[in-house]
């Protein structure tokens, strides 16, 4: 069956960071009754350039109740070297329509999480976590123990810090791997996501661990979480793998 597609324009374009993008879409008239997402998903954008189609998938960064109250969809996109989705959206204009489809993925929280949850992501990786705020206090609230572990190279890449920053009850953890000169008074550290696990206090029996980004990374830290008694249920990952055409 194909799957449905829906049109959408380009309403908002803002710079997040030196190498990232956000972009806002609107689904055009009539048609946002029909899409709704879970947060954690991605969708797919179909992009026509040169008379090829092609066809990109992103996170959605913004909650579903975000979504309800301003009917826009926002995705961050970090930009390749030559990459045709980064190229066409670095000269695009407000205004212009595309079709996206989905939502697509399976990086949703569950209702009630038995342990702590720890969300790591590298880059983008954590536009997932920022579609989950509402969802993350209500947990934090119950008494659920939440933290974000984000991982970027540089300070200047970095993307929704001061959204995890205001809420008192989710931990966060910024982890920077090239940046010489940190600020561990705002929750700066060195080196990678994974070096985080060790002084996190991790219970393989109860904690769950999601993780998303860069497929590198997401190896290393199941081969670490596996080594620490992780079972496989308890580790959910998406992989920003790239199609290449
Ligand atoms: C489920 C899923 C969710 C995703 N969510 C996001 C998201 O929220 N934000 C986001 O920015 N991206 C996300 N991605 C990646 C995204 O779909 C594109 O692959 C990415 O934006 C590159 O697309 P492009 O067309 O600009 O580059 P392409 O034209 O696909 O690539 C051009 C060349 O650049 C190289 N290249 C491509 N990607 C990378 C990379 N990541 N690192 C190093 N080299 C690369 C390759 O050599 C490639 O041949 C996601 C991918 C998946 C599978």
């Amino acid at each position: 069956m194909p799957v449905p597609l829906f049109p959408v324009t380009l309403s908002k374009k803002q710079q997040l960071s030196s190498n990232t993008l956000q972009l806002s879409f609107e689904l055009v008239s009539g048609e946002s009754d029909r899409f709704s997402f879970v947060a954690g998903q991605f969708i797919q954008l179909f992009l026509e350039v040169d008379g090829t189609l092609y066809k990109r998938s992103y996170s959605i960064a913004n909650s579903p109740e975000d979504f309800n109250a301003t009917g826009q969809i926002e995705v961050a996109l970090s930009f390749v070297n030559e990459g045709i989705a980064s190229e066409f959206f670095q000269k695009a204009e407000p205004g212009i329509t595309i079709n996206i489809a989905g939502p697509f993925g399976a990086l949703i929280l569950p209702e009630t999480l038995p342990g702590q949850l720890v969300l790591v992501g590298t880059g983008t990786g954590i536009a997932p976590y920022r579609s989950m705020i509402p969802q993350l206090t209500v947990l934090a609230d119950q008494g659920v123990s939440v933290t974000v572990v984000m991982g970027f190279r540089f300070r200047q890449e970095s993307i929704y810090i001061d959204d995890f920053a205001k809420l008192s009850e989710v931990a966060h953890r910024i982890c920077l791997s090239r940046e010489a000169d940190l600020h561990a008074d705002q929750y700066e550290h060195a080196g990678y996501v994974q070096n985080q696990f060790e002084s996190l206090n991790l219970n393989p029996e109860q904690d769950v661990i999601y993780l998303c980004g860069n497929p590198g990374m997401i190896d290393d830290c199941v081969t670490l979480l596996r080594d620490m008694g992780f079972p496989p249920r308890q580790i959910k990952r998406e992989k920003y793998v790239y199609s290449g055409h």
